[in-house]
């Protein structure tokens, strides 16, 4: 392998039908995809972890740049468009719609949310309960 391929580029190849999902839901506020597949399974991502995570050329300048550091916060989905079969754009309520998500990628990002919302530190523990157990 050439040393200037990008090792995502490998780790994550942009077409890979099993990483299509059968179905893609926009939750009623826009702020998340849900995303089933047909084995079952189940992730969803919020709308600023796809803004924040987008590969277009302007966002990768600009994360190379150091311009796109801080976290996109409180942006939500406009719009969603098929890409052929193999991915999906996305606009964004801050007026960007130039990312395009391939299935594999889509997934990742999906998967790296569940991660960080299953992590010890995000989950808060059960709260006890006023009264005598039931
Ligand atoms: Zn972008």
């Amino acid at each position: 392998m050439p040393a200037h391929v990008l090792p995502f580029a490998v780790a994550c190849p942009p077409i890979d039908p099993a990483a299509a999902p059968e179905t893609i839901v926009l939750t009623a506020d826009r702020s998340r995809l849900r995303l089933e597949w047909s084995n079952g399974e189940r992730a969803e991502v919020l709308a600023e972890n796809l803004r924040g995570a987008c590969r277009c050329a302007w966002c990768t300048r600009a994360r190379i740049d150091g311009n796109l550091a801080a976290p996109i916060n409180a942006v939500a989905i406009d719009r969603l468009m098929p890409i052929g079969d193999y991915a999906i754009n996305i606009a964004f309520s801050d007026g960007h719609a130039r990312g395009i998500y391939p299935w594999p990628y889509l997934r990742l990002l999906a998967r790296a949310d569940q991660v960080s919302e299953s992590a010890p530190d995000a989950r808060a523990p059960a709260a006890p309960h006023d009264g005598p157990p039931a």
